[in-house]
Parts: C-alpha cells; sequence; structure tokens
C-alpha cells in the first residue's frame, strides 16, 4: 500500500487537548485543505468549524468525515479504518493526566497504528514535524512485513 500524494488524516484529541489540536488545524489550514480529514465525532465538528471560519472566499470547502466519538466507538472506528487501508497518517492528541473511561481502546489505536507503520504524532511538535516533512507532499510506501502475517 502506498500513502498518496492526497492523503487521509485521521484527526482525534481528548477533551484537554482539543484546544491544541484545534490551533494547529488553523495553523495549518492551507495544507490540510489538499487532503481528506476522519475525525471521532466531537473533534470533527470542532475541526470543521474551525476549517469553515479559517476559509479563505474561493477555496473549496475540506472534506471531513465524522465518526463515533470516541467513548462511543469512534477510536475502533478508525483503528478499522487503518487496518482497511483506509487511513494514512494519525494526528492523535491523547490526554497524558487524564484517566479515560475508553483507555482500552485508545491503546488498541495507538497499537493498530505502529501494526500498520503509518505515521502518527500524538503531540503539536510531532505534528508539526510531519507535515512539515517533505515526504508528506510525496507518494509513501510504508514497510508492512509486521502487519503481512
Ligand atoms: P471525540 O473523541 O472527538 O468524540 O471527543 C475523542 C476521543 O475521546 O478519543
Amino acid at each position: 500500500m502506498t500513502i498518496m500524494q492526497k492523503k487521509n488524516l485521521a484527526l482525534v484529541a481528548h477533551d484537554n487537548r482539543k484546544k491544541d489540536l484545534i490551533e494547529w488545524v488553523r495553523w495549518n489550514e492551507a495544507t490540510l485543505g489538499e487532503h481528506s480529514l476522519i475525525c471521532t465525532g466531537t473533534t470533527g465538528r470542532l475541526v470543521e468549524q474551525a476549517l469553515l471560519s479559517a476559509r479563505k472566499s474561493g477555496t473549496s470547502p475540506v472534506e471531513v468525515t465524522k465518526l463515533r466519538s470516541g467513548p462511543l466507538g469512534g477510536d475502533q472506528q478508525i483503528g478499522a479504518m487503518i487496518a482497511e487501508g483506509k487511513i494514512d497518517i494519525l494526528i492523535f492528541f491523547w490526554d497524558p493526566l487524564e484517566p479515560m473511561p475508553h483507555d482500552v481502546d485508545v491503546k488498541a489505536l495507538l497499537r493498530i497504528a505502529v501494526v500498520y507503520n503509518i505515521p502518527v504524532a500524538c503531540n503539536r511538535s510531532t505534528a508539526d514535524f510531519l507535515i512539515s516533512s517533505p515526504l508528506f507532499k510525496e507518494n509513501y510506501r510504508p514497510r508492512r512485513e509486521e502487519a503481512g502475517r
């Protein structure tokens, strides 16, 4: 599987990290507009609002797919999409300071992202490095031996 120039990006943020993610989305609005965004429910609504308000007239709307809210299965839906090759990059601002009712789903999502060797950013610095990498603009083929078993 090759990660194509137009990428499917999954964006997820826990409540205490949503502000951070939304700032990052606003900052990178132009670049993100060239890709498809797949989000858990609440994150997706906020991302959509942020992109709508940042949108310059004449630019086309960014495609934002909203799944279930994280605690209601959204993280698992994203994990399944990774296994099906439908997600190329995961931006997941999880909260390291609060216990979550869906901790096991969070762990499962991080695990499956590593199994399928997709790029993952869990904080803003890593997200900045990812989005500014030359590979972000290219077709890229991640090695997938682990997933081929
Ligand atoms: P939310 O889910 O975007 O619906 O808040 C995020 C999560 O808790 O994983």
